[in-house]
């Protein structure tokens, strides 16, 4: 019964050595020390396409995609031309230039939810900066979120519920004062009666309500279309703003994202990961008249030496002109559909507490058998399974990001072969750990 990874890790072991002198837990993000699965972190040398080859040459199909902004996969052509094209130009100006037009002019032209967008450097700043312009906007100080929604590590998104159906939240990292905590409240997902109470208690004080409408950095909590109905109408009815998340399911879903594969209408998005195609961009839009108050127009301040780089503005104008091809989603989902389907039937035929929950081309791994889970709370809190498929999985060739609660991505380089191929590799790695 194989369950620790053998592969050679004798140059990863060595640079997380050294990485470790030189920063905290040896990585410049958490999720990458690989703390929740078996050994140490394989470090990337190169990727191409739906492969990448770590430093001791071990070859990976990669069902990380970076955590989701290589929906085109490595190196793709189009976006390795661009990219080298505009470098040639400069790397930055702090002037504006054509290419901020252009991904505006690519995004705006096919979105009907905003009308103005601004460019940042990443998801967190996409939600600082959003969430300051709600509260700019409404003159309202308190912001509603849910448990299990991840919104990057703003101050005051960092907060866990208390105890009590409707909670000021108490902060979920040392450095977050309370009295930031405090103004923000947080709900579990998936509770139509907490909601409710929530909206009837805080009315007044409550400047916006912030979601992942496909919650997918805790597991993935897909929600049912009438809880996200409920809670448009709710903001609605009592002047509270709606800020759809997302960072993570923008141009993923659907070109555009989660907004427009449920047809809601929310009054402020964010944006990340995928918009700049493999660089760092985060945006975030609204209306006319919400981006109103942004400056140099409005009293909001928010500003950035390196917002719309026009290297990261060309990665994401390549990689997003090729999303808005016809068919591209839907071959998306078809491929994603293929590898889900085929290893959901065998894991059901054989009677496996395992599931894998999808949409789009977002796919996780729930050890919850076969219910489907709307809320934090009902994540199977043991990791073990997950260890031990991830670690079975690396002697296979197939890479998945090293953590539990996260999605996996398939992106448009993983071909019908690539994933017939990982089809075999997921149901001999389960046989041999649910044997
Ligand atoms: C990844 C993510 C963020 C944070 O984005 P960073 O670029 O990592 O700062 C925020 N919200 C959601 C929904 C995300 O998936």
């Amino acid at each position: 019964m194989e369950t620790i990874s053998t592969i050679k890790r004798t140059t990863s072991e060595a640079l997380f050595s050294k990485a470790k002198e030189y920063f905290p837990g040896g990585v410049n993000s958490p999720v990458r020390a690989f703390k929740s699965v078996d050994g140490n972190p394989l470090f990337m040398a190169k990727g191409d396409g739906c492969r990448i080859w770590d430093e001791d040459c071990n070859e990976f199909i990669d069902f990380c995609c970076s955590w989701g902004p290589l929906i085109l996969g490595h190196n793709h052509p189009t976006v390795y031309e661009k990219v080298v094209a505009t470098l040639q130009n400069g790397a930055s100006f702090g002037a504006p230039t054509r290419l901020e037009n252009e991904l505006a002019e690519l995004i705006l032209s096919r979105n009907p939810f905003i009308d103005k967008i601004r460019f940042v450097s990443s998801g967190t700043e996409a939600v600082m900066s959003a969430l300051r312009l709600a509260r700019g906007y409404t003159g309202k100080n308190k912001v509603l979120k849910f448990e299990g929604c991840y919104h990057g590590h703003v101050d005051s998104m960092l907060v866990k519920a208390g105890s009590g159906l409707v909670t000021l939240g108490s902060s979920s990292s040392a450095g977050v004062p309370e009295a930031y905590a405090n103004e923000t409240l947080v709900l579990p997902l998936h509770d139509e009666t907490a909601l409710r109470a929530c909206f009837e208690m805080y009315k007044d004080d409550l400047a916006c309500a912030i979601i992942e409408p496909i919650p997918a950095n805790n597991g993935l909590l897909l929600q049912e279309k009438t809880f996200l109905h409920l809670l448009r109408e709710l903001c609605t009815n009592y002047g509270v703003l709606l800020l759809f998340d997302e960072v993570i399911s923008g141009f993923r879903v659907g070109f555009n994202g989660a907004a427009g594969l449920y047809q809601i209408q929310p009054d402020i998005i964010t944006y990340g990961k995928i918009i700049g195609g493999g660089l760092p961009v985060g945006a975030y839009g609204a209306r006319r008249e919400i981006m109103a108050s942004v400056s140099p127009d409005g009293p909001v301040y928010q500003a950035g030496t390196l917002s719309g780089n026009p290297v990261a503005m060309a990665a994401g104008i390549a990689q997003l002109t090729v999303c808005a091809q016809p068919g591209f989603y839907e071959d998306q989902e078809r491929r994603t559909l293929k590898m889900v389907n085929a290893i959901n039937a065998h894991a059901q035929a054989k009677n496996y507490a395992f599931e894998l929950v999808t949409v789009g081309s977002i796919f996780w791994l729930s050890f919850d058998g076969k219910k489907r889970i709307h809320k934090a709370e009902e994540i199977n809190p043991d990791m073990t399974m997950f260890k031990r498929i991830h670690a079975n999985l690396l002697n296979r060739g197939i890479y998945l990001g090293p953590s539990g609660y996260e999605v996996g991505f398939i992106s448009h380089a993983h071909t019908d072969a690539i994933i017939d191929h990982s089809i075999e590799q997921f149901i001999a790695a389960l046989d041999e750990i649910y044997a």
